[in-house]
């Protein structure tokens, strides 16, 4: 059985498969969107729309930093749009292991999905979800 989260990922059992996202796509016309939703939104068919793994990987499309945290969150924290080669645009968070600094990401370059919590907050440390960090270790080595 794999655990599927509030937020839409999916995390396997299996240790050698890798978490995805839980997307629809449509068998009418071929649209895929998440989250999940029973109407597919291009064509308005009903009851058309199959579940399909997505999100494993996408292409970072734009980004910022946030320097106020709302309620539960810390700041500052990246805020990111993320196409995936499925087709949707998605809007995530980034993992802790990439650090909230001018440069270190690039819009165009690969991302790769992790799970981890919402925020290192007593609000949200237990809620788990979907974030994205660099797919490739950057250029740019960290030196205490
Ligand atoms: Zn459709």
């Amino acid at each position: 059985m794999n655990l599927l989260h509030s937020s839409g990922v999916v995390m396997p059992t299996d240790p050698k498969q890798t978490p995805y996202l839980l997307g629809g796509k449509c068998s009418n016309c071929g649209t895929v969107v998440f989250p999940k939703m029973p109407v597919c939104p291009k064509c308005r068919r009903n009851g058309t729309v199959e579940d399909i793994e997505i999100g494993r990987k996408g292409r970072l499309f734009s980004h910022t930093i946030a320097r106020f945290a709302p309620k539960g969150f810390k700041a500052p924290f990246f805020q990111i749009f993320v196409d995936l080669p499925e087709g949707p645009r998605i809007f995530s968070l980034v993992g802790a292991e990439c650090p909230v600094e001018d440069g270190v990401l690039e819009d165009g370059m690969e991302m790769r999905l992790v799970v981890e919590s919402l925020a290192d907050t007593p609000e949200n440390k237990d809620t788990l979800t979907y974030k994205y960090v660099p797919a490739a270790k950057s250029g740019k080595p960290r030196h205490a």
